[in-house]
């Protein structure tokens, strides 16, 4: 029998509410020992999905108004009888609850430990238990419709289906090894050549699309780059869309790097707006400089900005030169202006290439078109259930090193027997990415990365 849980749900800190959640099977009589509702119904004869109110009592002392809302087991989050617990929020009387919780019989939560509860008592698989992290933590509309998407088990139904193929092959081949005297038609080699390729190339879509999912949930590391002047910090205030850096016409005052994360359509951008790159003798300004500079060759992102008002100078073709092969958009600002800029120029060292007015905020929706072309994100479809973490990545990728294995002992003429195994080591990965066979090591390293409450 698993011992009943409790924890803080809601995150500390000042807040109008706060839900302590208790979880298990004596959560119903541990709730009602410090619960005495208004209309003087005891929580035991609750029903499930009801709620009531009234004060929270702990040894006489009164602590606070509360809402208490009774689950009952298996229909609940985590299968178990579930109360939450509504109270006034901050962090003393959701505290001064809990501890009520604990000293009436209920022991701590874990990190994670509802949601494992979940998955233990079969709620949701582990791909699905995960992708609640996800939800939480999500920063954009399209990190959180990927960790839903995931949630409803798509990424499940994804491998389940890589999987079926290979357990129709794998079955094919050992009842044809096991039973010989039955007169199960010999699988033919490209009947199996064909089921592998096909999982194989299922599963390279599926590791594909990681980077971009990536990407989109954790966001990308993007320097803004330029000579001074050419409007970097206008650019910088555009997209955070307050003012943040110090906009001036003198060159040069941008010295420090800020950073900051904002939404560019559907990407989090991790923005910091270096100094200007160029060669200068005032010493704080060039290590402002240098920075920019070791920023530039490590960043995800570049938005290299020019100003179309003006001729190219030394220092914009110097960084010109830098953006081969990076992921660079040439940003041409002020387009409100006459164009001076020799834009050939700019053609022949970036293929992507955006003009905008930094100042009046036009063509910033082209920059968020250009990012998503640039980044790959504009080639996958979030709401499909991707891989979210290097778990399930690892898994996959096991999965594939054994299907391309398989393939090759097929070409080397090795023994169908030796195939099977191969098959079966790929199947094991898979079942391990859903949490279908998954060893207890896994299911805590997984659970231990939660918040308690969670
Ligand atoms: P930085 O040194 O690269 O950060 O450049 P700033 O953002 O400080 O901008 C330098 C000057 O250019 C400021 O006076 C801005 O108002 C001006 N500026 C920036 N973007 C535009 C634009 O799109 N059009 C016009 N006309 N002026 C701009």
């Amino acid at each position: 029998m698993e011992k009943t849980i409790a924890a803080i749900s809601t995150p500390p800190g000042a807040g109008g509410m706060g839900v302590i959640r208790v979880s298990g099977e004596n959560a119903v009589e541990t709730v009602e020992n410090i619960f005495q509702s208004i209309s003087e119904k005891k929580v035991s004869k609750m029903k499930g999905y009801t709620a009531a109110y009234g004060k929270i009592i702990d040894r006489g002392e009164f602590i606070d108004e509360a809402v208490i809302l009774v689950f009952k087991a298996p229909h609940s989050y985590t299968g178990e009888d579930v109360v939450e617990i509504s109270c006034h929020g901050g962090m003393y009387i959701t505290k001064r609850v809990l501890r009520a919780v604990l000293a009436n019989g209920a022991a701590p939560a874990g990190p994670g430990e509802f949601t494992k509860r979940a998955f233990l008592n079969g709620k949701m698989g582990l791909t699905e238990a995960e992708s609640v992290m996800d939800i939480i933590s999500a920063q954009g509309k399209q990190s959180a419709r990927t960790a839903l998407s995931v949630l409803e088990g798509k990424l499940r139904k994804r491998i389940e289906s890589v999987r079926d193929i290979l357990v129709g092959l794998a079955a094919h081949l050992s009842a044809w090894a096991d039973y010989p005297e039955d007169e199960i038609p010999e699988i033919d080699e490209d009947q199996l050549i064909t089921g592998l390729s096909e999982s194989k190339a299922r599963l390279e879509k599926i590791l594909g699309e990681y980077d971009a999912g990536k990407v989109m949930r954790e966001g990308v590391d993007t320097v803004i780059a330029g000579r001074p002047n050419v409007g970097k910090s206008t650019l910088m205030n555009l997209l955070s869309g307050c003012e943040r850096s110090i906009v001036t016409n003198i060159p040069g005052t941008t010295r420090d790097v800020i950073e900051e994360t904002v939404m560019l359509g559907n990407i989090p951008l991790k923005l910091s707006d270096t100094a200007g790159i160029r060669n200068t003798d005032d010493p704080v300004e060039s290590i402002g400089v240098k920075i920019a500079k070791e920023r530039l060759m490590s960043a995800g992102l570049i938005f290299a900005v020019f100003d179309s008002s003006e001729p190219l100078s030394d220092d914009d073709m110097e960084l010109l030169e830098m953006l081969s092969d990076a992921p660079a958009v040439a940003v041409i600002n002020k387009t409100d202006l006459e164009n001076r800029i020799e834009i050939d120029i700019i053609r022949e060292k970036c293929s992507h290439i955006v003009f905008i007015s930094a100042k009046s905020g036009n063509g910033s929706e082209m920059l968020a078109k250009e990012v998503e072309n640039i980044i790959g994100t504009d080639k996958i479809d979030a709401s499909q259930g991707m891989i979210a973490n290097e778990r399930q990545r690892s898994d996959a990728e096991n999965a594939l090193g054994s299907i391309n294995e398989a393939l090759d002992a097929i070409n080397m003429g090795i023994t169908f027997d030796a195939v099977t195994v191969i098959i079966e080591d790929a199947i094991n990965s898979l079942l391990e990415l859903t949490g279908e066979r998954v060893t207890e090591a896994v299911v805590d390293r997984v659970f231990s990365n939660f918040c308690v409450g969670k």
